[in-house]
């Protein structure tokens, strides 16, 4: 145990984890933004940033569910509308006349397919990419699948890039979403991973334990109305790896050029491999 949390097997993990999102699923995006005072938008758009896809990029974003936003926000939300919006931000996007179908112009299709275990999760992201005017037939085009990370529904070599933003640490089995992710990347593909992890230096690690473990499930009581799974939460991001043993994680799944890069003091890291 941890400041007095009881340690849980992995069957009721993943119980634990299916009701954390079914309950938080309206209310996540507003409790994101008061946990991290809206800098979890930051650091998706750094995630973002170095992915940097190029047009005809095909992603797969793993536990890419995403909850309700407000209305100003709705275009910056989760990773697979930055993805689009870094795509057609590119100097040599062109969009593709005839989604769906090979163009005879120099347009490539560019899609992204958002995938999470959690329906709810999912039927939030949809109506947004609805609103936003993205479908699976749209170029770029946005598919939701519903499915566990840790047996993915594509065949091998599916996808220039795999996602997973804030998802790793829920799964049960980190080593084997790591296998999947190596599977359905094409060769040049690049896995890249954002989560929390653990802040190098004591002093801030001390501060930030006391924020984690004394405020944020009072938050999650007063914004969500549950304090249970806001605890679940806090426990599970200290019981994440560090950095240096996630890559090495990374690196036994086949990835090479691992790589990482802490953001804000190493409250999160973005972890990056390649398949070669
Ligand atoms: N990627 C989004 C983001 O960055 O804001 C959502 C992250 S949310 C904290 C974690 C998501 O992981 C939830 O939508 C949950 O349903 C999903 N999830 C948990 N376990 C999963 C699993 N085994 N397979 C697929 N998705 C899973």
């Amino acid at each position: 145990t941890h400041f007095g949390f009881k340690t849980i097997n992995a069957e009721e993990k993943e119980t634990m984890v299916k009701s954390v999102f079914d309950a938080v699923a309206s209310k996540y995006d507003v409790m994101n933004d008061a946990m991290s005072l809206g800098i979890h938008r930051l650091w998706k758009d750094e995630f973002m940033n170095t992915l940097n896809p190029v047009p005809g990029s095909h992603l797969l974003d793993v536990a890419g569910g995403t909850g309700k936003e407000e209305e100003k926000i709705k275009e910056q939300s989760d990773i697979s509308f930055r993805f689009i919006d870094k795509i057609k931000s590119n100097p040599y996007y062109l969009p593709n006349p005839h989604p769906g179908q090979l163009s005879s112009t120099a347009s490539l299709s560019s899609s992204a397919i958002v995938y999470d275990i959690n329906q709810a999760m999912l039927d939030e992201g949809q109506k947004r990419a609805i609103q936003n005017g993205y479908t699976k037939t749209s170029d770029p085009s946005i598919d939701f699948i519903q499915g566990n990370s840790e047996q993915l529904p594509f065949e091998d070599e599916s996808f220039n890039c795999y996602t997973i933003s804030f998802g790793i640490r829920n799964c049960t089995n980190i080593d084997v979403v790591l296998k999947e992710a190596y599977r359905v990347l094409k060769k040049g593909g690049r896995f890249m991973c954002l989560e929390f992890s653990q802040i190098p230096n004591p002093a801030l690690r001390f501060a930030y334990d006391q924020y984690s473990f004394n405020v944020i499930p009072i938050l999650g009581q007063m914004i969500a109305g549950d304090r249970e799974s806001y605890q679940y939460l806090v426990e599970s991001i200290r019981k994440f790896p560090t950095q240096d043993n996630f890559a090495g994680m990374i690196r036994q799944a086949g990835f090479k050029q691992v790589t990482y890069k802490n953001l804000s003091f190493g409250i999160c890291a973005i972890h990056s491999g390649w398949k070669l």
